[in-house]
């Protein structure tokens, strides 16, 4: 479908959720980099807290352990992969989706 000036015509809808996700786009890439600890999964056996061992982004909280999204790096230029995940007994360390 085009528009009288011959360009494609985007149905609204269709511009309204490109806007939306030109907006958000940016303030997306900007959020930080980070693991999470599903506090329903934790034990919080600590066994996490010392793979962390160059952000130190890992501490006991209360029920579970907690990672500080303005820390952890996802061990990028440390590991080739989050080092604190395959070492939790229950999988209770997640990436952000
Ligand atoms: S992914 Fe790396 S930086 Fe992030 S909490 Fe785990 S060990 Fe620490
Ligand atoms: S290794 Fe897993 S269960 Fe243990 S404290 Fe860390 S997140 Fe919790």
């Amino acid at each position: 479908m085009t528009g009288p000036d011959g360009r494609t015509k985007i149905p609204a809808d269709r511009q309204v959720f490109q806007d939306l996700r030109s907006f958000w786009k940016p303030l997306m890439e900007e959020l930080p980099m980070a693991m999470f600890i599903d506090d329903s999964l934790c034990t919080a056996c600590g066994c996490c807290m010392d793979e962390c061992d160059k952000n130190h982004a890992i501490s006991e909280g209360d029920p579970a352990y907690v990672i500080d999204p303005a820390k952890c790096t996802e061990c990028k230029g440390d590991a080739p992969a989050p080092k604190c995940q395959p070492v939790c007994p229950v999988e209770a360390i997640q990436k952000k989706a």
